[in-house]
């Protein structure tokens, strides 16, 4: 049994059966990826005025009391800063929406 496997070339046999069924896996995949592919947010640096595309894992949002305490964060792939900015309820909307982290800052309690 072995042995015919051993025998056989893979790709030649392998390829013509089954070319029906791969174009099938294929656009499941790409269907799949595009709901898991993470959203990228677009930011910029102040400090090294850099432009770029952030994935929401690179994010997090900080949700105070007053809309004065709300801001999102992230490091500057680009000179490595710490850049905090004011997040109004449309960008706090995105960055939830997008799966960023969300740390409340409203003290409980
Ligand atoms: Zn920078």
């Amino acid at each position: 049994m072995s042995e015919s496997t051993m025998t056989g070339v893979p790709g030649v046999s392998g390829d013509q059966g089954v070319s029906g069924g791969p174009e099938m896996t294929v656009a499941a995949a790409f269907a799949g990826m595009k709901s898991v592919v993470p959203v990228m947010f677009r930011a910029g640096c102040p400090d090294c005025r850099g432009n770029f595309e952030l994935a929401a894992s690179a994010l997090r949002l900080a949700i105070g009391a007053t809309s004065r305490t709300t801001f999102y964060s992230f490091t500057c792939p680009d000179c490595g800063a710490a850049v905090r900015k004011p997040a109004g309820e449309r960008i706090v909307e995105l960055l939830t929406g997008g799966g960023v982290r969300t740390l409340r800052l409203t003290s409980v309690g």
